[in-house]
């Protein structure tokens, strides 16, 4: 048995919304299901590397999310519009939204 009769490791990086695999030229990183890309070099390290939309055009997707709005430890949270470009084919993407419950603590 010789080395190549077992297989190879296979890493693949996945949009975190959907989980498609991500295609790319080295340089940037793009997820044709929710029609947006990262530009980053290393995507292992990509910590504050905005998506941006495939096609700058395009309006937000900004359908509603449906789960209602839930209060926990004086915040109301909420799951804000879909942030997506418009006509993305994964589904909808509603990132969390809070405010808080409780008057400002006045500064002393
Ligand atoms: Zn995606
Ligand atoms: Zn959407």
């Amino acid at each position: 048995m010789s080395d190549s009769d077992l297989p190879y490791i296979y890493a693949v990086i996945q949009c975190g919304h959907c989980g498609s695999e991500l295609e790319t030229d080295g340089g940037s990183w793009t997820c044709y299901s929710c029609g947006i890309y990262w530009e980053t070099s290393n995507p292992y390290d990509a910590d504050g590397s905005q998506a941006i939309f495939l096609d700058e055009e395009q309006e937000p997707c900004g359908a509603e999310a449906t789960m209602s709005p839930r209060e926990h430890h004086g915040k109301r949270f909420w799951d804000a519009p879909c942030t997506l470009p418009a006509g993305h084919r994964s589904e909808h993407y509603h990132p969390l939204a809070y405010e808080s419950l409780e008057p400002e603590e006045p500064i002393t």
